[in-house]
């Protein structure tokens, strides 16, 4: 879900308090992975009978590249969120977080029209103020 759809349904606070939420879902995920590796690691040997060296080598590879995968999920995600809030917070009145979406495409197109170069998926969102009405973008 984009940002600006998040924000929009959840309003910025629950947003934020969920994308916190699952970045560290995936952190809790990597950590068991590096547990399960560690597991296959322990007992594993090339002399043990049967498919066991074959099964260990493939949870190995498989719980690495999962791992690898969400520790990536999570860095993004908290780097979104984190870069996210330091924006939210009003420059008129300075209220934190208590903002709403008023539009994506309108602030897009007018980054268009400026001559800028456009970052592809729109990640320019326009909010407004709860308390005050005072508009700004975040990206
Ligand atoms: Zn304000």
């Amino acid at each position: 879900m984009e940002p600006a759809d998040g924000i929009r349904k959840f309003g910025f606070r629950r947003w934020y308090e969920r994308q916190l939420v699952e970045s560290h879902c995936y952190l809790v995920t990597c950590f068991l992975c590096f547990v399960v590796v560690l597991a296959c690691i322990e007992g594993f040997s090339f002399r043990a009978e049967g498919w066991e060296p074959f099964m260990r080598l493939t949870v190995m590879i498989a719980g690495s590249a999962l791992g690898a995968w969400a520790l990536g999920r999570y860095k993004v995600m908290l780097d979104l969120a984190e870069y996210t809030a330091e924006q939210s917070t009003c420059t008129d009145c300075g209220t934190y977080g208590a903002l709403e979406v008023s539009g994506v495409r309108v602030l897009a197109r007018e980054r268009a029209e400026e001559g800028r170069r456009e970052e592809g998926e729109g990640k320019l969102i326009g909010v407004r103020c709860r308390r005050c009405g005072h508009e700004w973008t975040i990206q």
